[in-house]
Order: structure tokens, then sequence, then C-alpha cells
């Protein structure tokens, strides 16, 4: 069965996440790729936020939504591993 409801199964995914993720392949991989933002809204919230990667001072926008907890860690341009990898080379 397809599971259609994002936000349900980030919720079930939170207490894992308070756990300890280091023997978790697929949550740590997760959480490589995003961050837990912890919000109440109740409302789509739009959120400006830095990308991750360091020596990147892009900061993007991020639509806060109800339940949902993970969120893109990187810009647009950084969510791809080449381009991480490009930018990590540069330095
Ligand atoms: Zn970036």
């Amino acid at each position: 069965m397809i599971e259609r409801d994002k936000g349900s199964v980030e919720r079930g995914l939170l207490p894992v996440i308070h756990a300890d993720v280091g023997d978790d392949p697929h949550l740590s991989r997760v959480l490589e790729l995003n961050q837990v933002i912890k919000h109440n809204y109740h409302y789509d919230a739009p959120q400006m936020v830095s990308c991750a990667l360091p020596g990147c001072d892009v900061r993007f926008e991020l639509t806060l939504i109800p339940h949902q907890v993970l969120y893109p860690k990187f810009c647009p341009r950084h969510r791809s591993a080449y381009q991480r990898w490009l930018h990590r080379r540069r330095k």
C-alpha cells in the first residue's frame, strides 16, 4: 500500500529521530539531506533558511506545512550530491 499522507509518515519517524539514528542507514540518509524543523503552524508558513553547506551563503524559502517536520537542508542548487561535491572541492 502506498502511503499518500507524507505528514503521517514523518510523524511516525519522529520517535525514531529522537532516538539514536547512528545505526539506521535509511534515517541517516534522510537526515543527511533533510533537517527537522519543529513548528506549531496550523497553516502553510513560508520561512527563509540558510543552506547547510559550509561556505554557501544562499538563503532559500521553505514552506512550513502543518504536521510536517522534515525539510530540505540545502539550497536548491546543493540538493544534488554532485553540486555539493563540486562546492567542497572549490574551497
Ligand atoms: Zn547551498
